[in-house]
């Protein structure tokens, strides 16, 4: 073997080592994400996400159909969908989607978001999300019972060494405390009407009032308490990993409330925007952090089943999924291309922090290979 040819195979050994390393292991090389932030809006259908409030439904729901009197109408009717939704979620649209991040899951562009669990409630698409695998034969029902399966934030806390206030879940509905967890305690998990404790005097006396400003349901308390909890959490024990789980959008909608669903949606996109803020203002999470949202599944979309989900109710398993990345280049909405399912999730959130979740779960959906491009 001459100089030359000695040097070419060198050269291709580089090269094949290069690309080994680049995707031997699917991990994005020279990744900014250090943080994870997975947030999950219940039953919070693309209709609304995408086109803002759905007229037919605002019918159905006003009882002398004198729908322009309605206080829905005035704040969050326009001609337009791209105004109505940004009526309705101003950061989210002309902020995030803008400059910051990518939405999937809208028909309407030919882009579709959809979840492979058979059952379209609420457990098995959390179960879905956060296992990266549907489990239909093990999960059958809401009932509060710790997750059959190992999730991604028990995966992540184990695989980063990290302490369990760093790996943190806070939820309006009790039974995701339950869903986020295969052993009882392997991450924080604060869900329901439970107490909370933390230094600050504002919030121990939120957390009192909980219990005495309650929802219209036994299971599920105000997005609001959840929320400022999160943030409490997240100023003072810095977690990498956060779940915040919020509810409310689900249990307005299946007291057929659509008043109060979109009111919860536009509280919502103010949440989203002071979370923002402060991300951005702290060095931790600054340009370092991922934010996945999503739902848990879709629901009807004609005026007589919008309130509802199930297997038998056409567009319940149709879903969305935005995510606002230093590490994804996309903005906007996403057009046609392969649907997304909601199985990738799990390692779509590992991918983003240099983990390979086929680790611990070798049948999860892969990482929605999209956003990496
Ligand atoms: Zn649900």
């Amino acid at each position: 073997m001459n100089l030359n040819a000695r040097l070419n195979l060198f050269k291709r050994f580089i090269y094949l080592s290069a690309l080994l390393f680049h995707f031997g292991n699917g991990l994005v090389a020279g990744g900014k994400t250090e943080n994870l932030i997975l947030i999950t809006l219940d039953g919070l259908r693309y209709q609304e996400l995408f086109g803002g409030l759905d007229l037919g439904v605002l019918k159905a729901t006003t009882k002398d159909k004198n729908i322009t009197g309605t206080k829905s109408y005035k704040q969050f009717w326009d001609n337009s969908p791209q105004v109505r939704r940004e009526k309705l979620m101003p950061f989210f649209w002309g902020k995030w989607m803008k400059d910051h991040g990518s939405v999937a899951g809208n028909p309407k562009k030919g882009s579709s978001v959809r979840l492979s669990n058979r059952l379209h409630f609420s457990y098995p698409g959390y179960s879905e999300i956060l296992t990266g695998q549907a489990r239909d034969d093990l999960i059958t029902s809401n009932k509060k019972v710790l997750n059959p399966n190992p999730t991604v934030l028990e995966f992540i806390r184990d695989k980063l060494n990290l302490k369990q206030n760093e790996v943190a879940a806070f939820a309006s509905w009790d039974v995701i405390g339950f869903a986020v967890q295969h052993e009882a305690g392997a991450i924080f998990a604060n869900s329901g009407y439970e107490a909370y404790v933390h230094p600050s005097p504002d919030i121990q006396r939120l957390s009192q009032l909980q219990f005495e400003m309650l929802t219209p349901w036994d299971t599920v308390r105000h997005d609001e308490v959840t929320f400022k909890f999160a943030m409490a959490h997240l100023k003072s024990y810095r977690p990498r990993v956060l779940y915040l789980s919020l509810g409310e959008t689900d249990d307005w909608a299946h007291d057929k409330r659509y008043d109060r669903v979109l009111s919860a949606i536009s509280r919502f996109d103010s949440f989203f925007n002071e979370l923002w803020g402060w991300l951005q203002s702290d060095s931790q999470y600054n340009n370092k952090t991922t934010i996945l949202i999503t739902t848990d599944h879709g629901r009807g979309d004609i005026p007589l089943n919008w309130h509802s989900h199930s297997a038998q109710i056409k567009d319940s398993k149709n879903t969305w999924l935005a995510v606002v990345s230093p590490d994804s280049l996309l903005r906007g909405e996403w057009g046609d291309g392969a649907p997304v399912v909601m199985n990738q999730i799990a390692a779509t959130l590992c991918k983003f922090i240099g983990l390979d979740y086929s680790e611990q779960n070798p049948k999860a959906g892969k990482p929605i290979i999209q956003l990496f491009e």
